[in-house]
C-alpha cells in the first residue's frame, strides 16, 4: 500500500474513533439529562397527586371513620380522568399492597410496590412493548389509611429522540468522514511529494541519468532528505565523472603507447631484417645498426620515462626543507655546459618543502623543453634579438608559498594545446619531438611529481613569444587535504 494510502487511512481511523466517541458521549448525554428531567417531572406529579388524593380524601362525608375502597377508587378514577389527552395511568394499592385500583394501559408488573413504604418514593424506567415509561411510586396517607399510588408517564419521546440523535450523528460521522478522506487524499499527496520526486531521481539515477537532481520543494526534514540525497548525487557523479575521465585518460594513454612503441620497433625490425636477408656493405650494415641503435635507445628512454611516470605515481610524499640556493647551484652546474642558450637563473634565498631530487627532474625536464622551443630562434624578437635562445628560470615568494618559473622565448604552445601537453605522448608537433629525441613523456611526469607535491603546473603562452612554465611549493609543511593552487 502507498504510503499517502497509509497516511489516509491512518488519518481516517482516528478521525472516525474521535467522532464516534464524541458523538456517542453527547447524544447520551443530552438524553440523560433529558430523562433525568423527566423522571422529576413525574416523581413532581405522583406527589401533586398523592396530595390531591389526600385532600379528596378530606371531603369523604364523615360517616366513615376509614376510607373505603369504594371511595378510593372513585377518587382514583377522577384523578386518572383529570390527566391531559387519554388520561392519567394510575394504580392504587392498599396497606397489604393489595391492588384496589387499575388504569386501563397500566400494564406494568407490581416490581415497585415491596421497595416502597410510607416514608420513600420510588421509581424505575421500563419498556412495555414499544413504549418507554417512568413508573413511579408513593404512598398516601388518607382517612387513617396508607395507600399506594403508582403513576406511568410515558417517556418514548425521550428514547426516539436518542434513537434519532444516533441515527443524525451517523450520517453526519459518514458525511464527515467522506470530505476528510477527500481533504486527506490531498493533503498527504502534498506532504508526499517530495517522497515521489526523491524516488523519480533514484530512479532516474539508476538508469544511469547521473545528472538528474530531486527538486527540494519544502524546508522540513523531507526537504533536508532531498537536500542530503542531491548532495550525496553530486559527490556520486563527481566520483562516476573522475572514474570515467580517468578511464578514457588510461585507454588514451594506452592508444598513444602503442602508437609510439610502434614507430622505433617497426624501424628496428626492417633494418634488423634487412641486416639478416641482405648481403649489404660494410657502409650500408654501418647506418642500418646505428638506426637499430638510436631506435633501441629511444625506446629505452620511453621506458625509463615510463617507469619514472609510474614511479612518481604511487609515490610517498616526503617533503623536506630544501634551500632554494642550493636547487638553483645544482640547475646552474648542470646547464653549465649548454653554452649555445642563455640560461639565466635570478632566485629569492627561501626554505621550500619539497622532495629536491624529483623537483630537480622537473626543473631539467621544464629547462630541457625551453631550450628546446628556443633553438630555432622562433621568438617574436627574431634571431639576434636580445631574448633569442634565453631562458630565465626564477624563484620568488609568491601567492603564500614560493612559484618556480622557467621562461622562454621560444616557439611557444598554441592555446588549444596547452592543456594537452602535460599528457603523455602529446607533442604539439610530432616530428620534431622525435627529431629530438622526445617521446611526450616530460611534462606527463612533471604533473605526477607536482601532484604529489599538492600543486600542478601553471603553463602561459603565445604562439612565436615564447612560454612560461610555472609551479608553486609551500614554504611551511603541508596539512592534509591542503593545496596551494
Ligand atoms: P617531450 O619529451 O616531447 O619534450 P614533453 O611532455 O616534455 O615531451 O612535452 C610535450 C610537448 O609539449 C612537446 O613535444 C612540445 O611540443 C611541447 N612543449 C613543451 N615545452 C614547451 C615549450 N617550452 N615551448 C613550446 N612547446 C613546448
Amino acid at each position: 500500500m502507498k504510503f499517502s494510502m497509509k497516511l489516509v487511512l491512518s488519518t481516517m481511523i482516528v478521525l472516525a474513533l474521535a467522532l464516534g466517541f464524541s458523538g456517542f458521549y453527547f447524544v447520551n448525554y443530552v438524553f440523560e439529562t433529558s430523562l433525568e428531567r423527566e423522571v422529576g417531572q413525574a416523581l413532581d406529579e405522583s406527589s401533586i397527586l398523592s396530595f390531591a388524593f389526600e385532600t379528596a380524601a378530606l371531603n369523604v362525608p364523615l360517616k366513615y371513620s376509614v376510607l373505603p375502597d369504594s371511595v378510593v377508587e372513585e377518587i382514583a378514577s377522577k384523578l386518572e380522568m383529570g390527566g391531559q389527552s387519554g388520561g392519567r395511568l394510575l394504580r392504587i394499592a392498599d396497606e397489604e399492597k393489595n391492588i384496589l385500583y387499575t388504569s386501563s394501559g397500566f400494564t406494568t408488573d407490581e416490581g415497585l410496590l415491596p421497595q416502597t413504604d410510607q416514608h420513600t418514593k420510588s421509581y424505575r424506567v421500563i419498556r412495555a412493548q414499544d413504549s418507554f415509561y417512568v413508573h413511579t411510586c408513593v404512598s398516601i396517607n388518607a382517612l387513617n389509611r396508607i395507600l399506594y399510588l403508582e403513576t406511568m408517564k410515558d417517556v418514548t419521546g425521550v428514547f426516539t429522540e436518542r434513537a434519532l440523535g444516533f441515527s443524525l450523528y451517523r450520517k453526519v460521522t459518514i458525511v464527515m468522514l467522506l470530505t476528510g478522506m477527500v481533504v486527506m487524499l490531498f493533503i498527504a499527496s502534498f506532504l508526499t511529494k517530495p517522497i515521489r520526486l526523491l524516488t523519480q531521481a533514484t530512479r532516474k539515477m539508476a538508469a544511469g541519468d547521473y545528472a538528474y537532481r530531486a527538486r527540494q520543494i519544502s524546508r522540513d526534514e523531507l526537504g533536508q532528505l532531498t537536500g542530503d540525497f542531491n548532495r550525496m548525487a553530486n559527490a556520486l557523479e563527481e566520483t562516476i565523472c573522475k572514474l570515467e575521465e580517468e578511464i578514457e585518460a588510461r585507454e588514451e594513454f594506452m592508444g598513444a603507447f602503442a602508437h609510439e612503441l610502434k614507430t622505433p620497433l617497426t624501424a628496428i625490425i626492417g633494418y634488423a631484417d634487412m641486416l639478416r636477408s641482405h648481403k649489404m656493405d660494410e657502409e650500408k650494415s654501418i647506418l642500418s645498426a646505428n638506426y637499430i641503435y638510436t631506435e633501441g635507445k629511444r625506446l629505452e628512454a620511453m621506458s625509463f620515462r615510463l617507469l619514472d611516470i609510474i614511479v612518481a605515481k604511487q609515490e610517498e610524499a616526503n617533503l623536506q626543507e630544501t634551500s632554494v640556493g642550493e636547487l638553483f647551484a645544482y640547475l646552474r652546474e648542470m646547464f653549465a655546459e649548454k653554452k649555445e642558450q642563455d640560461i639565466r637563473f635570478a632566485y629569492e634565498e627561501a626554505v621550500v618543502w619539497m622532495e629536491e631530487n624529483l623537483i630537480k627532474t622537473v626543473l631539467v625536464n621544464l629547462i630541457d623543453n625551453a631550450c628546446k622551443a628556443s633553438e630555432t630562434g622562433g621568438g617574436a624578437d627574431g634571431a639576434g634579438s636580445d631574448t633569442a635562445g634565453v631562458v630565465e628560470v626564477s624563484g620568488k615568494a609568491a601567492d603564500g608559498g614560493y612559484r618556480i618559473a622557467v621562461k622562454d622565448y621560444g616557439i611557444g604552445i598554441p592555446e588549444a594545446e596547452q592543456n594537452k601537453i602535460v599528457k603523455a605522448f602529446y607533442m604539439v608537433d610530432k616530428s620534431r619531438a622525435r627529431s629530438k629525441n622526445g617521446a611526450g613523456l616530460g611534462l606527463a611526469l612533471c604533473a605526477e611529481i607536482l601532484k604529489i607535491h599538492h600543486s600542478e603546473l601553471q603553463i602561459e603562452s603565445k604562439v612565436g613569444e615564447g612560454s612560461c612554465f610555472s609551479f608553486l611549493l609551500s614554504t611551511h609543511e603541508k596539512r592534509d587535504g591542503e593545496s596551494y593552487i
